[in-house]
């Protein structure tokens, strides 16, 4: 097998393992069977949504979801497998290891690798059950390293209010503490060369205009506080867990 054959079955077997846990009851067979296609086809693929593109709705709409996950989410699937195909000296073996991997330069690997996989989590991370607060391990540590779960919210929504596209995340450190910060662009905590502190993503919102603009127009803070109403903090804290 030559090395970026075994880069694409590795990285979607990857992407399907840390995935798989966090799909919702009932979607287990599904799931496991867009993994097994995937595998069996060259490159990455693009997710399935873990619930109905209106199930968000009214926080985010319909057309939103649908504009997103196939237009957008589609867009970097697809770019990224084609700029794979010019990468000659990865030696990343997953996903992650790729967004460890890239420098500043890499653009096409940093655009759409970032893109691939902020928007995977995020789709994780939302239910429509979701909203209230993190209970468990997940609260203990908010209030922790945060003080409250109020000031965590307060420091996330400011994060959130970064100038131009990006997301703002929730992530956990090397020391095992939880952080908040933001990335312009697609860039993502991942990115040894690129970011000033490495740490793991465990919640992300994106806060690009094509994530909110159709219903929102320019009101972010509307869209940031209604995102809280959909957070799926079983989902969180499972990546907290998954994090160690
Ligand atoms: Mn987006």
């Amino acid at each position: 097998m030559k090395k970026r054959d075994f880069l694409r079955v590795s990285s979607t077997v990857a992407v399907g393992s840390m995935v798989l846990p966090l799909i919702s009851c009932g979607k287990e067979e599904k799931a496991a069977e867009g993994v097994a296609k995937a595998v069996s086809e060259a490159g990455f693929e693009l997710p399935d949504l873990p619930y109905n593109f209106d199930a968000l709705a009214p926080a985010i709409d319909e057309e939103t979801m649908k504009i997103h996950h196939g237009k957008h989410h589609a867009g970097y699937v697809r770019k990224l497998n084609a700029a794979l195909n010019e990468a000659k000296d990865l030696k990343a073996d997953s996903l992650e290891g790729l967004l460890m991997e890239i420098g500043p330069e890499d653009t096409a690997l940093r655009n759409n690798g970032g893109g691939h996989y902020n928007h995977s989590l995020f789709w994780k991370i939302m239910s429509p059950n979701g909203g209230g607060q993190p209970t468990g391990d997940l609260a203990d540590a908010i209030k922790s390293d945060f003080g409250s779960f109020a000031a965590f919210r307060d420091e996330f929504t400011a994060a959130a209010g970064l100038f131009g596209s990006g997301w703002a995340w929730l992530c956990v450190k090397d020391d095992g503490k939880l952080m908040v910060t933001s990335t312009p662009n697609q860039d993502n905590p991942l990115m040894k060369n690129i970011v000033d502190e490495t740490a793991q993503p465990i919640l992300g919102l994106d806060v690009w205009e094509h994530a909110y603009y159709l219903n929102y127009q320019n009101r972010r803070g509307d869209y940031i506080e209604k995102f809280f109403s959909l957070i799926d903090w079983n989902s969180v804290e499972k990546n907290m867990k998954a994090a160690g």
